[in-house]
């Protein structure tokens, strides 16, 4: 009896679980790896879950997917979109939504384990299907990795994974070298002095001191690095204050730094903190402002060798004409914490989930129409047909390039 992954799908699209809550989901995967007929571990890193299929002498390939959705109200229109709300991890009732794709990984692991099981005649090795919580924490890997994966299942001779993306469905993506920016998130607290909105001669402003921040740190991109370097410096919240004739007594600002090399990095976080003190000191800040880095996910590097060996493998499967090479992205990932713990080459490549329509104008200009919605969007809402078929093949390829030999 075979699994019918688009159903599959909808039905992980209309029940989407937060970060480390993905309990329905991980249920659901490990009955499906049982009836397939792997070895099946749950609970590793919390909510984790990984299934071995032992086949034979040859390589061990792992195979990763993704399980939690975000914070989000859907807004797709679709008749299997979310309605699901949840508590988060401050305890405050969100709704949620697979708004990254991650049940997309999930029906085409789940599918492309279906088909490797089908075919033991044609590999000899070991398959290792990992399904990971709380990716969008950044820590879902290293938690996993924590709970002794390794010493649990097979370490593997190489990783490999996709992320749905929002280029046409029926491409495929895939950069050799740094493919993924490396992620910081950082909170900071400012320390004012409140008082009354008329008196501001008795307070010193958090919320000025905030904003002239804000503003001193979008220098730091364009005024202190050199034009070969990239970052991405965001400040995605600021809170301070609770009514207009109150002058606070704290401003707390929420940062996204991106960046595609170590020592830029390095620069960034130290010129951030110099910002920060230095304009904490210019409004006279009865207290040091306190930096927390409260998410971190690592560089995501494509191995270039193993890179070289999924190209071959794709073009063969699909046609070279079916394989884009997307640069390097700013959006982050932690699942080159799974490779870098095994010490193994990476493979990660971007799935498209998008209108297939939209190519012509893709590869005309090499970007898609702006009104098409980006993953953690309410609106994304990829393709089923044909991203769920491709995403299972790509892994089947991927996986075979190894297990084949
Ligand atoms: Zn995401
Ligand atoms: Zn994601």
């Amino acid at each position: 009896m075979s699994i019918d992954v688009e159903s599959l799908y909808r039905d992980l699209h209309a029940n989407p679980e937060l970060s480390f809550q993905e309990h329905r989901t991980a249920g659901i995967v490990a009955g499906h790896l049982g009836d397939l007929g792997l070895d099946v571990q749950t609970g590793i890193g919390g909510t984790g879950v990984v299934g071995v299929l032992e086949n034979g002498p040859g390589p061990t390939v792992l195979l990763r997917a993704d399980m939690d959705g975000l914070p989000v109200l859907e807004a797709t229109g679709l008749d299997y979109a979310s309605t699901a709300t949840a508590l988060d991890s401050d305890e405050r009732q969100v709704p949620v939504m697979h708004a990254c794709g991650h049940d997309v990984h999930v029906a085409c692991l789940i599918g492309a384990v279906e088909k490797l099981a089908a075919e033991l005649g044609s590999w000899s090795g070991t398959l290792v299907a990992l399904f990971q919580p709380a990716e969008e924490y950044g820590n879902g890997a290293q938690t996993m990795v924590d709970d002794g994966l390794f010493a649990k299942v097979p370490a593997p001779d190489v990783v490999l994974g996709q992320h749905v993306a929002p280029f046409p469905a029926g491409w495929l993506g895939l950069h050799p070298g740094v493919a993924m920016a490396s992620a910081d998130s950082l909170k900071i607290t400012l320390h004012g002095s409140g008082g009354h909105g008329s008196r501001p001669e008795t307070t010193v402003d958090p919320v000025l001191l905030a904003a002239a921040t804000t503003m001193r740190m979008q220098g730091i991109v364009s005024r202190e690095l050199a034009a070969s370097d990239q970052a991405v410096l965001t400040v995605g919240q600021i809170h301070a204050g609770t009514k207009n004739n109150i002058i606070a007594a704290e401003a707390t600002l929420g940062l996204s730094v991106r960046t595609f090399d170590e020592s830029v990095r390095a620069k960034m976080l130290s010129s951030i903190e110099r910002v920060v003190r230095g304009e904490a000191m210019t409004s006279g800040s009865p207290r040091e402002p306190e930096i927390a880095l409260e998410e971190h996910f690592p560089l995501t590097v494509n191995d270039p060798d193993a890179s070289a060996r999924v190209t071959t493998a794709f073009a063969a499967r699909f046609g070279a004409d079916r394989l884009i090479d997307p640069g390097a992205v700013a959006g982050s990932e932690d699942v080159g914490i799974l490779a870098t713990a095994a010490g193994v080459p990476l493979v990660y490549w971007l799935l498209g989930g998008a209108d297939p329509g939209l190519i012509k104008n893709f590869a005309a200009t090499g970007r898609m129409p702006e009104d098409v919605p980006s993953n953690h969007s309410p609106r994304f809402a990829p393709h089923i047909r044909p991203t769920l078929a491709v995403g299972i093949d790509a892994l089947v390829a991927g996986a075979m390039a190894w297990l084949a030999e």
